[in-house]
């Protein structure tokens, strides 16, 4: 998997941890059976990506391959960790900022 993909694969675990252990299980270290479920979910896709090692945030995406439900789901896991990922990891989230700022989908320019 290209450096891109990993970073946002990172990116998109500790989110989703944020999320798991504010909702789901407190108590414990690592992501509860469905967000393990989701995450290996979005890994699949992001090595699938029709967009191969070029690919966009999966956010700015104007194909968006991810079955219905689970684009859903993603988007109220990262509508409730974004605003507290920059708190808890800052150089992952400036890092991540940047290319959903400046990193357009292949053959569309960003107005
Ligand atoms: S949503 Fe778009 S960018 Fe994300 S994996 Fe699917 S095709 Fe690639
Ligand atoms: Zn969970």
């Amino acid at each position: 998997m290209a450096y891109s993909k990993k970073l946002e694969m990172t990116t998109v675990e500790k989110m989703m941890l944020i999320h798991c252990q504010d909702r789901h299980q407190p108590a414990t270290a690592g992501l509860c059976g469905d967000c393990r479920k989701m995450l290996d979910y979005v890994r699949q896709r992001t090595e699938k990506c029709v967009f191969g090692d070029d690919k966009p945030v999966c956010s700015q995406c104007p194909v968006h391959c991810y079955r219905p439900a689970m684009r859903e789901e993603i988007r109220k896991i990262m509508q409730y960790a974004g605003p507290r990922m920059l708190q808890r990891h800052p150089i992952l989230t400036v890092r991540y900022m940047y290319r959903k700022r400046f990193k357009s989908p292949p053959g569309q320019v960003r107005k």
